[in-house]
Formats: structure tokens, C-alpha cells, sequence
């Protein structure tokens, strides 16, 4: 691990000669109706690239868990894998999102590693910058700080005059020759230490309690039919609060055959166990069975699967604090902070 410099005057010709030398995906602005929101997308000119960014309307997982995935294509016979990772560099990703791809790194190796994952994921270079704006739903402040992200090559932390570059990789380090680096002082890695810190006092939603006391008092309360049935009195099962979570990797895979009956793809594409389908299994002969038909279910086992089940395999829960499900969710039941908070303790 070592520490660097670069003076804001030298920032832009680093990323310029970075753009040109690798593809360099960051979070640049999407604006609709007045409302500036934000996403990953492959960056061509330094101008779009926005650190001020406060979250990202989908999280970075999608460069290596892409909503639509062909994993194999046919012809007949022939069979030929579509696992074809590409080098990039994920430019300004936040803590919080690394944290959640250390969860999805460590669940698509579980068993079986899944290649389709993990090849493009070892392809990857991730560089992290401090969070410069809270997004006002954020709360990762809050909840499982005993998780301390591990995933990234680098993290740059904006101070007076410049910004810090701590590389904790070889991958990391390889970057360091597109700028005009020195190495930094003592002084300025105290001053991003602090610049880091501090932005957590200013994300104001809070979890109460810790990982441990919410997972025992969220499994405690499964029995509780109705107070899973008020909580998602008002939900439309329509998976949004699945499709937008950094940590949610649930998958559908199908095979679609062209017109010619011969040839197609097998294709993996995200799926939401809020969706009214996602549990449902073929008993054969046209007969299916439901295990979660109620929406109430369903909305208590994202619960379970956030706040208990995964606690052990991950080191703590599996939710870090993005609040992209809060700002998804069409009915403003899907908060974490505000399900956990209200449920009893055990
Ligand atoms: S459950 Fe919500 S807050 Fe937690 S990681 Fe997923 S989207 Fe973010
Ligand atoms: S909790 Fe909200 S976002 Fe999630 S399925 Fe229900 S209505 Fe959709």
C-alpha cells in the first residue's frame, strides 16, 4: 500500500491519457425532467466524469453481472461460450458499492465459482473515490461497519489543493504512470483519512442497533404474519428494490432459439424475489406450485435475506446502506432503516 499525490491541475491529463490508454467506465450525470441522476457509463471525455456524484441509479455490479447476459450461443451441434471479459478500469466507485461487490465476489465463487461472473470481475480495476455528496436516503454510515471493503485496487480522496491516490494493489499501482504523482505527505493522508471520516456525519439515516441484534430480532420476528402483511400492504411486487441492490444476485437462465429452430443463445438475465413468479416451480403436466404467492412473503424473505441470512457467509448483513431500494420503491415501504427500526426487538 502507498500514498500519492496529484495537484488538481494535473487531474484532468491523468484521466485524459487514462481514457486513451484502457477503457475507464465512472459515474457521469442522466437528466430527466430537471432531476440529475447519475450512472456508470464508459467515460470518452473527462468533462462527463462526476465525482460529485451521490449514488448511481444502478450499481457498478452490472459491468460484471449485466442485467442481460448471454452465457453460451448454438447452432445445432456446435456450442460456443460467450465469456469474453474485457480489461476496464471502474472509475470513482464509492465504499459502499465495493463492499457490496466483496459480498457478490464471494457468493458467484461459492461452490461452483461462476466464471461468467468472476472472469469479467478479475478483468476489472476499481477506484474508489471518497463520497463528495450523502445521498439523502444513504444510511451506510449505519449498518455493517464491522465489513470493511477489501475489493478495490485504489481509493482517491479529494483534498485542499489535489487529491490523494492510495493504491493497495499491483493493479492499482499501474495506474500511477498516466499522472504526475509524488508521493504524499504525511500531512495529506491525514487530511483524506479525515475527509473520509467525516462524510459519514453527514448521513443522516440511520439503522439503529447493530448487525447482530438486528439479525436476531428480524429472524425472531418471521413468525409475525401481521406485521409482514402492514408492511407490504401497499407493495406492487414489481422487483424494483431487487433490480436497483448492489448485493441482490439472483439470476434467471433461459435458452432462446431463432427462427431457423436450429441455433440461439442461453441467456442469464437478473431476477427479483419481490416479483410474483420468482418462486414459482413446475410440478409438471402444467401444474405449478407457489411457495411465496403472498406479496407479504415475499417482502419478508428480502428482509431475511438482507438482514439474517447471509450474515454468517458474508461477515455481516447483506445490505450496505445505498438507499437505492428506498428511492425505487414506487410506494415508500422498501427502507431498510425504516422496517428494521420498526420491527421489535427480539
Ligand atoms: S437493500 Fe437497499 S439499501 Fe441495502 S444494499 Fe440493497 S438497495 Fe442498498
Ligand atoms: S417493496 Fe416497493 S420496490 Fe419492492 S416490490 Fe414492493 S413496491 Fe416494488
Amino acid at each position: 500500500m502507498s500514498f500519492h499525490f496529484i495537484k488538481d491541475q494535473d487531474f484532468a491529463d491523468f484521466l485524459t491519457d487514462l481514457i486513451r490508454a484502457k477503457i475507464v467506465v465512472g459515474p457521469v450525470a442522466k437528466t430527466s425532467r430537471q432531476q440529475e441522476k447519475f450512472v456508470f457509463a464508459r467515460l470518452t471525455r473527462v468533462q462527463d466524469l462526476r465525482l460529485d456524484y451521490d449514488v448511481t441509479i444502478l450499481p457498478p455490479k452490472k459491468e460484471f453481472f449485466p442485467a442481460k447476459q448471454d452465457l453460451l450461443r448454438f447452432d445445432g451441434p456446435r456450442v460456443k461460450a460467450c465469456l469474453e471479459p474485457v480489461e476496464k478500469v471502474l472509475f470513482g466507485v464509492h465504499f459502499y458499492d465495493v463492499k457490496a461487490l466483496d459480498m457478490t465476489d464471494a457468493l458467484f465463487k461459492e461452490k461452483n465459482e461462476d466464471r461468467n461472473y468472476t472472469a469479467h470481475r478479475e478483468a476489472a480495476t476499481i477506484v474508489v473515490s471518497n463520497i463528495r455528496k450523502v445521498f439523502p436516503r444513504a444510511f451506510w454510515a449505519s449498518i455493517g461497519a464491522e465489513v470493511k471493503p477489501r475489493g478495490h485496487d485504489a481509493w482517491l480522496t479529494q483534498i485542499v489543493g489535489g487529491c490523494v491516490f492510495e493504491t493497495g494493489t499491483l493493479k492499482g499501482e499501474a495506474l500511477l504512470k498516466f499522472g504526475r504523482f509524488s508521493e504524499a505527505s504525511a500531512d495529506q493522508v491525514a487530511a483524506a483519512r479525515r475527509a473520509n471520516e467525516d462524510m459519514g456525519k453527514q448521513c443522516l439515516e440511520q439503522l439503529k442497533g447493530t448487525s447482530a441484534s438486528n439479525a436476531k430480532k428480524v429472524r425472531a420476528a418471521f413468525g409475525k404474519e401481521e406485521l409482514w402483511t402492514k408492511f407490504a400492504e401497499d407493495c406492487f411486487s414489481c422487483g424494483s428494490c431487487n433490480t436497483v441492490c448492489p448485493t441482490c444476485y439472483c439470476f434467471d437462465v433461459q435458452d432462446w432459439w431463432n427462427i431457423d429452430q436450429k441455433s440461439g443463445a442461453r441467456t442469464r438475465t437478473w431476477d427479483a424475489c419481490l416479483t410474483e413468479d420468482f418462486a414459482k416451480i413446475s410440478l409438471g403436466a402444467g401444474a405449478a406450485e407457489n411457495f411465496r404467492e403472498e406479496r407479504a412473503e415475499r417482502f419478508r424473505h428480502r428482509f431475511m435475506r438482507k438482514a439474517a441470512y447471509l450474515n454468517e457467509k458474508l461477515g455481516g448483513p447483506a445490505c450496505v446502506g445505498c438507499g437505492r431500494c428506498s428511492a425505487a420503491c414506487t410506494a415508500d415501504i422498501a427502507d431498510p432503516t425504516t422496517v428494521i427500526n420498526s420491527i421489535p426487538e427480539a
